[in-house]
C-alpha cells in the first residue's frame, strides 16, 4: 500500500522524516512572521531568476491538491497490521467496505483539521494507535481525520509539544534558508541551519548545498570563492568576527574593521579570555575563508550566525562571547607566531586546535597589552 496516503502509516512506519528534525524548541527564523505578500515576492523571484516556472510551481500545487487515496489506502492495508476491514466485518457483517469508506470521506471538510492546508493531506487517526491496548482498536472510521503530511507527524505522541509551531519543516526550511538568504558558503548554510532548529546530519546540508552549487553555474547564485577579497569585521557588542566581499565601505553599524581585503586562506590569529578573567587566554587560529558572513536574520542577532555547527544546535564561534586580547591576520604559511606580554615575556603560541582554540597559561603575566606577531622582531 502507498505510505503517502495510509492511515498515519507514513509517519508510524517509516521513523523519522524530514519533517521531525527540529529541535522541540525551534523557532525557525523570520519566514514565521511572514505574510502572503512576502512568499509571493519569493515565488516570483525564483520564476524572475529562471529557477521554476509558474507551471512547473502550478503543476506542483496540483499534484498535493490531489485528494489522498484512502479508498483504496485502507481497503488493501495489511490485515495482519490494520483492522480496519476486521472491525468493519464486525460492525456490518456481509458488507462492503468500500461504501463506508467513501462515505466518510467525501464527509471531510478536505482541508487538515489542523492547519486548515488542502495541500498534502493524509488519513490519520485521531487517537493514536499507541493510545490502544490493542492497536487494531483503533483502527475504525469514526477514528479517522484528515491531516496534512507535517500535522500527521507533529500529532505523534512524541512530538505533540511541537505541534503548534509555525516554522518550515526541516525540507522546505533548507531551500528557504538557501533561496532567501542565500548563504555565501556551505558551512554558512549549516550554521542557519542549526539556528533555524534543524538536527539532521550534517550530510543532509552538503546535499542541500548542491542547489546552490548547480544554480551559480548557470549564474544565479553567489558562492564564496578563493579569489575573492575579504574584510574581517568585529561585532563590538559580543566579539563575534564575521566577514563580508570587501567593498572598500565603513564598517557595519556597531562594527570594526580588523581586515581589509584579505584572501580566505589568510589565517585570522587571535587570543581570547573569557571576559576579564586574565589567568585563562585561550589562542585560534582559523582561515579566514571559515569565518562567517553577517546575514539579515528578522529579529535575530546578525551575529547569531557566528556558532560552530553540531548535531545538536552549535557552540558559538570565539571570539563571539570571549574578549578579544589581541589579533593579526597572516598569509597561509602554517608558523607559530609570538606572544608578548607587557612585562616583556615573550612565548611561542601553542599549535592551533580549530574552532576550540588552546588554552594558554599566563599566569601572573601582565596581559592588559598583550600583542600578537608573526615573529619576535615585529615585537621589539
Ligand atoms: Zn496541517
Amino acid at each position: 500500500m502507498s505510505t503517502d496516503s495510509s492511515p498515519s502509516l507514513g509517519a508510524e512506519e517509516n521513523g523519522d522524516t524530514p519533517e521531525d528534525e527540529l529541535l522541540v524548541n525551534a523557532h525557525g527564523l523570520y519566514d514565521s512572521s511572514w505574510g502572503e505578500d512576502d512568499w509571493r515576492k519569493l515565488a516570483t523571484t525564483l520564476v524572475r531568476d529562471g529557477v521554476v516556472s509558474w507551471r512547473e510551481i502550478t503543476t506542483t500545487v496540483l499534484g498535493e491538491l490531489n485528494p489522498p487515496q484512502v479508498g483504496t489506502s485502507i481497503a488493501s492495508a495489511s490485515g495482519l497490521t490494520f483492522g480496519f476491514k476486521d472491525n468493519h466485518q464486525l460492525a456490518h457483517p456481509g458488507e462492503s467496505f468500500m461504501p463506508y469508506v467513501m462515505q466518510w470521506f467525501y464527509a471531510r471538510a478536505g482541508r487538515c483539521i489542523d492547519c486548515g492546508t488542502r495541500l498534502d493531506l493524509q488519513a490519520d487517526h485521531v487517537q493514536g494507535r499507541e493510545f490502544f491496548e490493542n492497536k487494531r482498536d483503533a483502527d475504525v472510521l469514526d477514528n479517522l481525520e484528515l491531516r496534512c503530511r507535517r500535522h500527521n507527524v507533529a500529532k505523534r505522541r512524541s512530538h505533540i509539544e511541537r505541534a503548534g509551531r509555525t516554522v518550515l519543516p526541516a525540507q522546505q526550511a533548507l531551500m528557504w534558508i538557501l533561496l532567501e538568504i542565500r548563504p555565501f558558503t556551505k558551512l554558512d548554510l549549516a550554521r542557519l541551519c542549526r539556528i533555524y532548529g534543524m538536527t539532521m546530519a550534517g550530510i543532509r546540508f552538503d546535499e542541500a548545498w548542491a542547489m546552490a552549487v548547480w544554480m551559480q553555474r548557470e549564474g544565479q547564485y553567489r558562492i564564496a570563492s578563493p579569489e575573492d577579497a575579504y574584510d574581517v569585521v568585529r561585532w563590538l557588542h559580543n566579539g563575534a568576527l564575521t566577514r563580508r566581499f570587501a567593498n572598500g565601505d565603513a564598517p557595519p553599524m556597531g562594527s570594526e574593521l580588523i581586515a581589509s581585503d584579505v584572501l580566505g586562506e589568510n589565517r585570522v590569529r587571535f587570543v581570547a579570555s573569557l571576559g576579564d578573567n586574565k589567568r585563562t587566554l585561550r589562542y585560534y587560529d582559523l582561515a579566514v575563508e571559515t569565518l562567517p558572513f553577517a546575514y539579515e536574520l528578522g529579529d535575530r542577532d546578525v551575529t547569531d550566525i557566528a556558532i560552530w555547527p553540531i548535531q545538536t544546535g552549535g557552540v558559538p564561534l570565539a571570539p563571539k562571547g570571549l574578549k578579544l586580547r589581541s589579533s593579526i591576520i597572516v598569509g597561509a604559511i602554517n608558523d607559530s607566531p609570538t606572544i608578548a606580554f607587557s612585562d616583556g615575556h615573550m612565548l611561542t603560541a601553542p599549535p592551533a586546535n580549530g574552532f576550540r582554540g588552546t588554552i594558554i597559561r599566563a599566569g601572573r603575566r601582565e596581559v592588559e597589552r598583550m600583542r600578537l606577531a608573526s615573529s619576535p622582531d615585529e615585537l621589539l
